[in-house]
């Protein structure tokens, strides 16, 4: 087991800030067209902000309107979970980190070619790193 996965509530409480927990922890989500990276076109990676699991690369990102950072694929599968999500009576598939189970968002199936995915990622669940060569 690594550091993180043996994190519990309290040590998630003290590492995250509280807008950070009640989205990666609580399963919440942030308010559209108000984080950090809905409209960051830097190149770049992001990393889970709960481990520091590489999830996107920027090459993935694209503009879908939703005001939140929206991507067609994951950097690799393996680092992401998907699972169905029937809250709000609502059919989702939510997308969490799959070495610190921290929530990301939801996956939905109206994105662009060739995936046809939209990743709807809350911003405060990355942390971006600009690279100038990943693109
Ligand atoms: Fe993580």
């Amino acid at each position: 087991m690594t550091e993180n996965e043996t994190n519990n509530e309290e040590e998630w409480k003290e590492k995250l800030t509280e807008e950070q927990y009640r989205v990666l922890r609580l399963k919440g989500t942030e308010k559209p067209f108000t984080g950090k990276h809905w409209n960051n076109k830097e190149k770049g990676i992001y990393y889970c902000a709960g481990c520091g699991t590489p999830l996107f690369h920027s090459k993935s990102k694209f503009k879908s309107g939703s005001g939140w950072p929206s991507f067609s694929a994951p950097i690799t599968d393996s680092n992401i979970n998907e699972t169905p999500d029937n809250s709000l009576s609502m059919r989702r598939t939510e997308v969490l980190c799959s070495k610190c189970g921290g929530h990301l968002g939801h996956v939905f199936d109206d994105g662009p070619k060739p995936t046809g995915l939209r990743y709807c990622m809350n911003s405060i669940s990355l942390d971006f790193k600009p690279n100038n060569k990943e693109d």
